[in-house]
C-alpha cells in the first residue's frame, strides 16, 4: 500500500517520533502551523473518519488520550491546544491515514473558516 504514515509506521521514512506504543505514533509535523505541532497516528491503516468501524472505537479514543499526554509532557495541557481531524477535500486532509493533529505553544484562532457562508457547500 502507498501510504505516507503506514510507511513511517514502517520505518521507511524518517520521522521525528515523539511517543509510541503498540496502538499509536505520535510525531512532528513536517510543517509545522504552531510553535509545536504533532500528528497522533494509528499504527493500523484507516484513511479517513469514515471508515473507522465500531472495533476502532478504543483506538480512536486511544488517539485522543494521547494527544493530551504528549501536550502534557511537552508543558502546554493546562495552558491548552488546538485538536483537528482533516476528513477529505472539504476538511483539508492530505494524507489518507487518519491523523489527529495537536497544535500548541500560542493561543489558537477561531473560527478556522471565516469567509461569508453560503447556503450551499
Ligand atoms: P492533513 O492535511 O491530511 O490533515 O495533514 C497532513 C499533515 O501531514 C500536514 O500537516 C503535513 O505537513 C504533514 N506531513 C506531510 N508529509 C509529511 C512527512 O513526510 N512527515 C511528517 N512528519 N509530516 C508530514
Ligand atoms: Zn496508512
Amino acid at each position: 500500500m502507498d501510504c505516507l504514515f503506514c510507511k513511517i509506521n514502517a520505518n521507511e521514512i524518517p520521522a521525528e517520533v515523539i511517543y509510541e506504543d503498540d496502538k499509536v505514533i505520535a510525531f512532528n509535523d513536517i510543517n509545522p502551523q504552531a510553535p509545536s505541532h504533532f500528528l497522533v497516528i494509528p499504527r493500523k491503516h484507516i484513511a479517513t473518519l469514515n471508515d473507522i468501524g465500531d472495533e476502532d472505537r478504543e483506538l480512536v479514543g486511544h488517539m485522543v488520550q494521547v494527544a493530551g499526554k504528549v501536550a502534557a509532557e511537552k508543558g502546554f495541557a493546562a495552558d491548552g491546544y488546538r485538536t483537528v481531524f482533516n476528513c477529505n477535500p472539504h476538511g483539508g486532509q492530505t494524507v489518507y491515514h487518519i491523523h489527529l493533529h495537536v497544535l500548541g505553544g500560542k493561543p489558537m484562532g477561531w473560527p478556522p473558516y471565516q469567509e461569508t457562508l453560503k447556503t450551499e457547500v
